[in-house]
């Protein structure tokens, strides 16, 4: 057969268990038959050490740009100095407008009250009262500005009935505060009912926020895809990943115009690194979103089989290991138990 095209994708290994699940999440994309040519960029404390303030290394741009990809390890934020988080920089010069979470159950390996529970949270990440607009008024007064634009709600909400589609979800929930806000979560409201009547094969609805968030964190299993402003977005989706008991697990997706930046959700656990004790799951759960975006969605669900089966087989990390584990195994071990489990379902 024909040598397939290869894509070409950045990667940045990042800080402390960083290097360890990056390896082990390589070795399972290439092993499952992922379309991808891997290009390292150096990313995270290292850089801000050799005095590069924004802890991205010059020449990462560059292939950050060209790839239009980025797998991403977690960094580690050093405490004090002038140090900014390399997220935050990363989200605000690549134009990443979209936060993407998907949450959900994976009982019994997992405990959760809510078995059920598959979700995605898709959250608007550049504007709202993220935007970074604060100032003092008097030494006692200060304030925050929220900012909300027709183009930027336009945009996240298409994103969430788009997402939905392309992976057969059936319904979007849109939430928001306006019946307090009116103007700013008023206008989100009124593109999220203009955008929802092109999708007529979804479900659309609306909630309040506050409403919203409770019921989430009652009943999330009678949600779907969740669109809503930045910060609801950034509550809402740790709310989802605990109840979803899956923390650990789970991996998010950052997507902009030109740019998409893929990572674990947790951080660089400098408590475990270099000890082949990391959990490297969501890091591939992270992958596995990458490649759905990249047109292999083959792949990402030959990979995402395999996964699911190590775990129902029993083999765990130590984050995870319990009741139903019969080998607790390190890294690349778990790596290796993917590996050998690729193909073994339909
Ligand atoms: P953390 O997620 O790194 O660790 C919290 C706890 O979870 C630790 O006990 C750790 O050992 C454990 N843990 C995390 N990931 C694990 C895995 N894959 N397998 C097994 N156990 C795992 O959170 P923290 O300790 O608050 O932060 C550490 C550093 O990570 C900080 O410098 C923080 O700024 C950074 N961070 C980075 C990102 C990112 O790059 N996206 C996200 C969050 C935190």
């Amino acid at each position: 057969s024909p040598t397939p095209t290869l894509t070409p994708i950045a990667v940045a290994p990042g800080d402390g268990i960083g290097p360890e699940i990056m390896r082990a999440t390589l070795r399972v994309l290439e092993a499952a038959g992922a379309r991808i040519e891997p290009h390292t960029v150096e990313v995270g404390k290292e850089v801000y050490l050799r005095g590069v303030n924004s802890g991205v290394a010059p020449e990462a741009w560059e292939v950050m740009r060209r790839t239009g990809v980025l797998l991403k390890g977690p960094i580690t934020t050093p405490q004090g100095g002038g140090y900014k988080s390399v997220n935050v920089t990363l989200r605000k010069a690549l134009g990443l407008y979209a936060n993407v979470r998907p949450a959900r159950a994976y009982a019994p390996f997992v405990v959760t009250h809510h078995p059920e529970m598959d979700l995605v949270i898709v959250r608007e990440n550049e504007e709202d009262l993220y935007a970074g607009i604060e100032h003092r008024q008097t030494d006692e007064v200060y304030q925050c500005l929220k900012l909300v634009t027709r183009d930027g709600c336009e945009r996240i909400i298409r994103y969430a009935f788009e997402y939905a589609r392309a992976h057969g979800r059936r319904k979007v929930t849109a939430m928001s505060k306006d019946n307090i806000m009116k103007l700013t979560d008023g206008l989100f409201h009124r593109v999220f009912d203009e955008v929802a009547r092109e999708y007529p094969d979804l479900t659309a609805d609306h909630m309040i926020v506050d409403i919203g968030a409770a019921r989430l964190g009652a009943r999330p299993e009678t949600f779907d895809v969740i669109v809503t402003l930045n910060l609801y977005g950034d509550i809402l989706s740790d709310i989802a990943s605990e109840v979803a008991g899956s923390v650990g697990l789970g991996g998010s997706a950052n997507i902009g115009q030109s740019v998409a930046l893929f990572e674990a959700v947790h951080g660089s656990a400098p408590d475990i690194a270099g000890q082949d004790k990391a959990n490297p799951s969501g890091l591939l759960n992270a992958a596995a979103l990458m490649l759905t975006h990249l047109g292999q969605g083959d792949v990402a669900a030959r990979v995402l089989n395999a996964w699911l089966r190590t775990l129902e087989d029993g083999i765990h990390t130590g984050d995870i290991a319990g009741e139903h584990t019969t080998r607790r195994v390190g890294t690349q071990d778990f790596a290796q138990a993917v590996i050998d489990r690729l193909g073994q379902l339909p």
